[in-house]
């Protein structure tokens, strides 16, 4: 059985495969060249050998477990719908759905129109004919509708609005994509992770790039290789994507 030092040696041989130093850290006495031809000796031990193949085995696994949760990340990142984190929305006029294609009110904005229109004519001479309370068109205005497609105002493309979902109901790929959000005298803005830098990223740990120089024409050409996970009709899109999130200047 290793010691309990034996076992910190093998340990702190993992982290820069010095034996010597790893012989001092781990507690033993020796120092210099003792402490080196100790390690050697302790570093011929097949008991040792498999302790150190075992560690070996665990940090590789454990690297290969990080890249993964990293590449995944990064895919996550690339992909993630960013309507989640702010929208741009066409929404319906106040024309769309009036009567007559008339301006309408919601429900409250009626009451206070009309309070408004009753002190407004309150003084009314008694022999005018009677003001009536102008409806126009009706109340039921509903801002998130869909734009009307025979509205005469807004000729169906309604109005632009932009909206900013409550981030605390965010998908686990929205959450990874965001980045906080800056409030400004403007208004706020939504930050997110860069998607262009995470996709390049993602490509270089997948290998699929490689930069060959171009003797003839001095610059570097951008060579993008797409593995089997991508349909053959998406390929051509994905490299030139990939390229130009890279930096380089493709033509279409
Ligand atoms: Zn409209």
């Amino acid at each position: 059985m290793a010691t309990a030092k034996q076992l910190r040696f093998v340990a702190e041989y993992l982290i820069d495969r010095n034996g010597g130093a790893a012989y001092q850290r781990a507690g033993f006495k020796a120092t210099g060249n003792a402490a080196e031809s100790a390690a050697c000796r302790l570093l011929r031990e097949p008991e040792i050998q498999k302790l150190i193949e075992d560690g070996e085995g665990k940090l590789r696994e454990r690297v290969e477990r990080e890249q993964d949760d990293v590449a995944n990340m990064l895919w996550t990142i690339a992909t993630a719908d960013a309507n989640e984190l702010i929208q741009h929305r066409r929404l319906c006029c106040r024309y769309c759905y009036g009567k007559g294609f008339r301006y309408q009110r919601t429900a409250n904005e009626r009451e206070r129109d009309h309070a408004q229109w009753i002190v407004e004519h309150q003084d009314d001479d008694d022999e005018a004919p009677a003001a009536v309370f102008d409806e126009m068109g009706g109340v039921g205005y509903h801002k998130l509708k869909e734009p009307n497609r025979d509205c005469p105002e807004c000729f169906g493309e309604g109005v632009p609005d932009v909206y900013v979902p409550d981030t605390r109901h965010l998908s686990d790929a929205a959450r990874t994509l965001y980045a906080g959000v800056k409030v400004t005298k403007d208004g706020i803005e939504v930050k997110m992770h860069a998607r262009d830098a995470a996709l390049v990223k993602f490509g270089e740990h997948l290998g699929m790039f490689r930069q060959v120089h171009d003797h003839k024409h001095s610059g570097a050409v951008g060579v993008a290789e797409i593995g089997d996970s991508i349909a053959p009709d998406q390929k051509e899109r994905v490299a030139k994507e990939m390229l130009r999130a890279a930096g380089y200047v493709i033509d279409d």
